[in-house]
């Protein structure tokens, strides 16, 4: 019989991470949708892009409210659904609240869980996303790491050895597959009104750079001064924050809506530089090979820095930083350079563990056993 995999999905990168372990699954994967992010935008664009039908959601109301009612609503919603679908084993991705509820749901009812991203730590327990972390890693009984750094954070934290995999990051090959070639993403650069190599790529929408005005506003003049054309996707928080904030958008800064993911990587693959607070550009620019100014205080992805891609910078040390990246022959030294989270084949290894998870759980019957 084939297993039951549920994959909870309900934020834009889970959707983006998690679509090749979905694939890998084959007909064993069940994914679900949970609204977190409820913009068309950010999820139903995504699902198309990946050839997904739009999933089953399990719970409503969820985007918007804070994370108290977030957590509640989805761990009922999820708890309610795998009670009745009885899945084999559950699929969480990453340090959303989404991920958090999803793993605590089937661990209290005896589902084994398998963390996808695994091990990532940021040691401020300040951040909702790096308690939630904290959460499915005492939970999940497989725990899929990105890097060795990430593993080694399991294991210092006591986590048994045998439950640790190093799998890579399927943003890998998330990337790789969606990036589009040369034709289109010059067809991409043209209709956003930019040439290759003399324009900025950014993005913005973590609440600390949004929800002070004054930072956001420290940060757009930083983007103005860059002296490139600046693209700036935005974020649904990122554009109410602007219209909130009464933010001045200098004219080098150009607003659009958040675009599809094989439109940002087209974008991203010919900028001179990215500027962004993301964590899952932190990681693209590795496989782009592209120089990026992270705008945080810290980073829970510190290989993208290690390996020379990114340099963490508050909003008016943003010139400062990028001046460094764009020092004359790092360019040609990061178009070069591997990738430090992984080789493009984590989802079969996730895809693998999990079914091992579930053959170890349901032993077989012996006829089949053999
Ligand atoms: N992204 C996108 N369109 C945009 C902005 C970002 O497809 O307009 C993608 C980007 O390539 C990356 C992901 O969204 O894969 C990052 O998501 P986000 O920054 O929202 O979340 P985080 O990674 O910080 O959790």
């Amino acid at each position: 019989m084939t297993p039951r995999v549920a994959v909870v999905m309900g934020t834009r990168p889970e959707i983006i991470k998690l679509a090749p372990v979905v694939e890998a699954l084959g007909p064993a994967a069940r994914p679900l949708s949970t609204g977190q992010h409820w913009d068309a935008d950010l999820t139903d664009v995504f699902f198309a892009a990946v050839g997904m039908h739009r999933p089953p959601q399990p719970v409503r109301g969820v985007g918007g409210r804070d994370r108290a009612d977030q957590l509640a609503l989805m761990l009922t919603g999820l708890t309610d659904w795998f009670r009745a679908d009885r899945p084999d084993a559950v699929v969480v991705q990453g340090d959303t609240n989404s991920a958090n509820a999803g793993a605590q749901a089937a661990h209290h009812l005896g589902i084994p869980v398998v963390h996808v991203e695994a091990g990532l730590r940021s040691h401020d327990r300040a951040m909702p996303e790096e308690v939630n972390r904290l959460v499915i890693g005492a939970v999940a009984d497989v725990h899929c790491a990105a890097t060795a750094g990430n593993a080694e954070h399991l294991l210092r934290a006591g986590t048994p050895a045998g439950a640790v995999h190093v799998t890579g990051n399927t943003i890998v090959e998330a990337t790789r597959r969606a990036l589009p070639g040369p034709g289109k993403r010059a067809a991409v650069q043209a209709a956003h009104g930019v040439l290759a190599g003399e324009y900025v790529l950014a993005t913005v929408h973590r609440p600390e750079n949004t929800d002070d005005p004054v930072r956001l506003q420290a940060l757009l003049g930083s983007l103005g001064g860059l002296g490139l054309p600046v693209l700036l996707p935005l974020h649904p928080r990122t554009r109410a924050a602007l219209l909130t904030g009464g933010c001045l958008v200098p004219p080098a800064v150009h607003c659009t809506g958040p675009v599809d993911h094989a439109t940002f990587l087209a974008l991203a693959a010919d900028a001179r530089l990215l500027v962004s607070d993301s964590g899952g550009v932190q990681e693209e620019v590795t496989v782009l090979g592209k120089p990026l100014v992270v705008v945080r205080t810290s980073t829970e992805r510190p290989e993208s820095v290690d390996a020379g891609f990114s340099v963490l910078a508050a909003p008016d040390g943003v010139l400062e930083a990028a001046r460094w990246l764009l020092r004359p022959g790092w360019a040609a030294v990061l178009a070069g350079r591997s990738s430090p989270f992984g080789d493009g084949r984590a989802a079969e290894r996730i895809a693998a563990l999990t079914l091992g998870a579930v053959r170890a759980r349901r032993p077989l019957p012996l006829a089949v056993a053999v």
